[in-house]
């Protein structure tokens, strides 16, 4: 039987809907890779329908919805020609060009995870992704597996077994000593293109993040950073939840289009997984061709951060009293340095305390500040704005004190203490203290 004649179809041609160009600053001209975009003197865009492909993208990107898309009445017609076809049999057309991609698309398999280290002492946003990997690896039937990259590694491989991966890739070579970015996305790069894998997670980390935005803009593919949630959806895509705008809303992002699907954590959002050290995996030893010689940045001296009275591991904590504006004056949190003494907690806060500078920045907690999970966190006179509950919603036990029952805060706490923070710390440090036999 002769084959039905497959119609293509016409994807038009960008055009400025006239009067809607609110001259937001030429983000469609920045959209538009075919430099089919120029903009003219009132700052609108003129589009050269010569170099137009129709790729929609600034459309998509329009804050006005001032492009829209042309077809002329010939390809119109086409358009209802495959509708009216696809209508008829129930099957939706796919272009060539759509078939190529999910083609490609097919070929990624897996999740991988970077293990990232300081000269081989891990950070442990490593094993917390794993953890995460695993379940999106059980849900998509496929492979877990990690990314060691480094100088004198093997122990990484072997821990990296034991908290789930089933193989390991390992680039070995004294170049990977000291994390560069060059030497390290060039390395990543070369096993994604490699080996294929469909979703790679890295640590929201200051080298992470370093790390990952030079991956994703070599391959061309998508990057979600700072996410907070991680699933598979029914069609097997990754969805990556994070805060936007502010953090009003929980926004859920699809790499639809490009592998591999790229997100990065922060450490403390995902659960630690099970170690176990008799767990069996492959490592998989691959040499990259980087050579000394073609890295411009040398590491001449590592310098560690100073480690002084005032420097506390705020993330590394089991437990936390915080304090928000509730606590009225700087020289307040010093009752809370003291119930954080009798727990053997540290003190944290709220923004607003930063921003009236009773407390330095490095104990914010939150979406521009750190993000903890301690065993208990103790919430004082803080609101709970959801810039801070993501900072701070997956620790064990939260309890918040406040003197307002509606206060948002409540809708995450464990146990909740309306009064008024004046007097219920001191009374719970008086009971702690009691407790323990001291005056
Ligand atoms: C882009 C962006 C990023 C942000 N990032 C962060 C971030 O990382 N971390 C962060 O914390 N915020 C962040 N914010 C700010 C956030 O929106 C809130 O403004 C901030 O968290 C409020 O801090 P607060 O709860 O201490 O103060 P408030 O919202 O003013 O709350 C004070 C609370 O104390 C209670 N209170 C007052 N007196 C007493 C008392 N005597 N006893 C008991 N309770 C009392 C009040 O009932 C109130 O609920 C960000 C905002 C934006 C726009
Ligand atoms: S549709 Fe694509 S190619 Fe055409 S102008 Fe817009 S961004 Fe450029
Ligand atoms: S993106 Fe939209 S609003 Fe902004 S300059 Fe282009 S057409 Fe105008």
């Amino acid at each position: 039987m002769e084959e039905e004649k497959r119609i293509k179809r016409p994807r038009g041609v960008a055009r400025l809907i006239p009067g809607k160009c609110i001259a937001c600053g030429a983000r469609c001209e920045a959209s538009c890779n075919k430099d089919a975009i120029e903009m003219n003197e009132k700052g609108e865009p003129v589009i050269n329908t010569e170099k137009c492909i129709g790729c929609r993208k600034c459309v998509k990107i329009c804050p006005a919805e001032a492009i829209e898309m042309y077809f002329t009445p010939e390809e119109q017609k086409i358009l209802a020609e495959i509708a009216a076809k696809e209508k008829k049999t129930g099957v939706k057309e796919v272009s060539a060009e759509e078939a190529a991609i999910l083609a490609e698309i097919k070929e990624y398999k897996g999740v991988w995870v970077f293990v990232e280290h300081t000269e081989g002492d891990p950070a442990v946003v490593s094993w917390e992704l794993l953890g995460a990997g695993a379940e999106l690896a059980k849900k998509l039937g496929v492979e877990l597996c990690s990314v060691v990259i480094g100088d004198k590694v093997e122990n990484l491989c072997q821990e990296s077994i034991a908290y789930g991966a089933s193989k390991v890739y390992v680039v070995d070579s004294p170049v990977f000593h000291y994390y560069r970015t060059e030497a390290y996305y060039k390395a990543i790069c070369y096993l994604v293109e490699k080996y294929k894998p469909e979703i790679m997670l890295i640590g929201a980390t200051g080298l992470g993040r370093d790390l990952a935005g030079a991956v994703a803009t070599k391959l061309s593919t998508g990057l979600t950073a700072d996410c907070t949630g991680l699933a598979i959806d029914d069609k097997g895509f990754l969805l990556q939840t994070r805060p936007a705008f502010g953090g009003n809303i929980m926004a859920t992002i699809l790499t639809e289009r490009t592998r591999p699907q790229m997100s990065t954590v922060r450490p403390h959002v995902m659960t630690m997984p099970s170690y176990d050290k008799s767990r069996k995996g492959e490592i998989i030893r691959e040499a990259v061709p980087i050579k000394e010689e073609e890295i411009a940045v040398k590491v001449l001296e590592v310098v560690e951060d100073a480690k002084g009275a005032e420097c506390i591991d705020l993330e590394g904590a089991d437990i936390i009293v915080s304090g928000g504006r509730g606590m009225k004056a700087k020289e307040n949190f010093a009752l809370l340095q003291q119930l954080a003494d009798e727990l053997g907690g540290v003190v944290g806060c709220s923004r607003a305390v930063v921003e009236a500078k009773w407390m330095p920045v490095d104990r914010q907690v939150g979406q521009t500040g750190k993000t903890v999970r301690p065993k208990i966190y103790i919430a004082c006179g803080i609101s709970g704005a959801i810039q801070h509950l993501v900072g701070m919603q997956t620790s064990d036990v939260i309890i918040a004190i406040n003197q307002d029952k509606q206060a948002p805060i409540f809708e995450v706490a464990t146990y909740g203490i309306v009064g008024d923070v004046f007097q219920v710390v001191p009374a719970l440090i008086k009971r702690i203290r009691e407790s323990r036999g001291k005056a």
